[in-house]
């Protein structure tokens, strides 16, 4: 037996494009209403254009913390709750440790481990009272360190870290909280690498294995969220086949 996301209200961030866009047309297949935050307003328009059911687009800085209040604000305002939040906002700019430019790593750590967790903050009130779900996108970088990717695997780490012990505080209160550990999944993230040399590893992998669509993320967010009250999947690690 499962449950139905008919009717249930969603806040994905980062779902200008890749992950966080499948993510909310796959979740507005399933009769969600979804609330989807970016910066770049204009894509979030031609998703709201795309998907099947009703779309509430947000301009948002995941690294501005009243930006994020605000969002959280409006979704409750236009849907009247919020079910699900679905942390997925990041960047990836892979690169050495010695010589790194540390404005990177700056607007790694902001982006993805901060600026989730400052989602987290403004969107628990509403998920105790909803009993609802906080879904992570973390990496098998937040599992497995690697050279290169010293700073990004930090905040997955980090991020993970942070969604246990946010477990263990939420669980009995009936909010469940998943976790997310995609691979090498075809989406812009690596574009924006500025190392030329990681940037061209990163096609280079692309193109050397049969990779992950987003689509295929959005099937495992999906699972997770129609399982039933009494079951929690905490997390769900999704490789391409083709990756070591
Ligand atoms: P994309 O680059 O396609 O998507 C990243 C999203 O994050 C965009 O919608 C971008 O929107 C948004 N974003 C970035 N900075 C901010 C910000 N400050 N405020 C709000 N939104 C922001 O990459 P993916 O879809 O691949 O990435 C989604 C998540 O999946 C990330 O957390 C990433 O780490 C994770 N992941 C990806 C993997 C992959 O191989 N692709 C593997 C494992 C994990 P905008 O620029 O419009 O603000």
């Amino acid at each position: 037996m499962s449950t139905t996301l008919d009717g249930k209200v969603v806040l994905v961030t980062g779902a200008s494009s890749g992950i966080g866009e499948a993510t909310a047309l796959a979740l507005s297949a399933e009769g969600a209403l979804v609330a989807v935050g970016a910066r770049r307003a204009d894509r979030l328009e031609s998703l709201a254009r795309k998907a099947p059911g009703e779309v509430l687009t947000l301009e948002l800085d995941v690294t501005d913390p009243e930006s994020v209040r605000a969002a959280v604000a409006a979704t409750v305002d236009r849907f009247g709750a919020l079910d699900v939040l679905v942390n997925n906002a990041g960047v990836m700019l892979s690169g050495p440790i010695a010589g790194a430019d540390t404005t990177e790593w700056t607007r790694m750590v902001e982006t993805n481990l901060l600026g989730s967790m400052y989602t987290v903050h403004a969107a628990l009130p509403h998920l105790l009272a909803s009993k609802g779900t906080v879904l992570q996108i973390s990496s098998t970088s937040g599992r497995i360190a690697s050279a290169n990717s010293g700073v990004y695997a930090a905040t997955k780490f980090g991020i993970t870290a942070f969604a246990e012990s946010l477990r263990q505080e939420v669980t009995t209160q009936g909010v469940r909280v998943v976790v997310i550990e995609p691979g090498f999944v075809a989406t812009e993230l690596a574009s924006h690498i500025t190392d030329p040399t990681m940037r061209a590893a990163a096609q280079q992998m692309a193109t050397s294995m049969r990779i992950l669509h987003p689509e295929d993320i959005a099937n495992a967010i999906v699972y997770a969220l129609t399982q039933p009250e009494h079951v929690a999947v905490n997390e769900i690690l999704i490789r391409p086949t083709d990756q070591t």
